[in-house]
């Protein structure tokens, strides 16, 4: 699938696309030198050792170890795919794609994918909900509070309970 946008197009989104405006969407960042900072939005801290570069246009982190290009910080951030990453960037940066028309065969694959997508988003929010709100996950709460699993972390990685049965 990633191959029908024509290699050009991809690398004149990436020239007219600027990173520290696409992460700044999602994580508050500081001017520090050449590079800017701010708390990883791939794993929980409280320092930032998230690293933004405007000259390199890449993305780091040396807490998680987390990093890549524009592209790779929309498709973990969003959980895009390649071909959503580029499609987004392209709307926003006014650049034109002609994307080939996609067959009846890549038509059906991408819906079978959003389905899947959203049935599991549903799912995790389903379980979550139990844990965090429900009564009967009142157990499992006391137990992760006694693993020392604070709310905050519960919510970052939407920890779930299941009920009996
Ligand atoms: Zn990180």
């Amino acid at each position: 699938m990633a191959n029908f946008i024509p290699e050009d197009k991809i690398s004149e989104i990436k020239n007219a696309a600027d990173i520290v405006d696409v992460v700044s969407e999602a994580v508050l960042l500081k001017k520090a030198g050449k590079n800017h900072v701010g708390l990883c939005p791939f794993h929980s801290e409280k320092t930032p050792s998230f690293t933004v570069s405007p000259d390199k246009q890449i993305f780091h982190c040396f807490g998680c170890g987390t990093g890549g290009n524009v592209f790779s910080f929309l498709m973990k951030q969003e959980g895009l795919s390649f071909p959503e990453a580029v499609e987004r960037l392209a709307r926003r940066y006014g650049v034109d794609i002609q994307f080939r028309p996609l067959s009846q065969e890549q038509k059906k694959k991408r819906s079978e994918r959003e389905n899947l997508l959203n049935i599991n988003r549903r799912a995790a929010e389903f379980y979550h909900q139990a844990l965090v709100r429900n009564p009967a996950g009142r157990r499992a709460r006391a137990y992760l509070e006694h693993r020392g699993i604070s709310l905050k972390t519960i919510n970052d990685f939407k920890l779930g309970f299941a009920f009996d049965g």
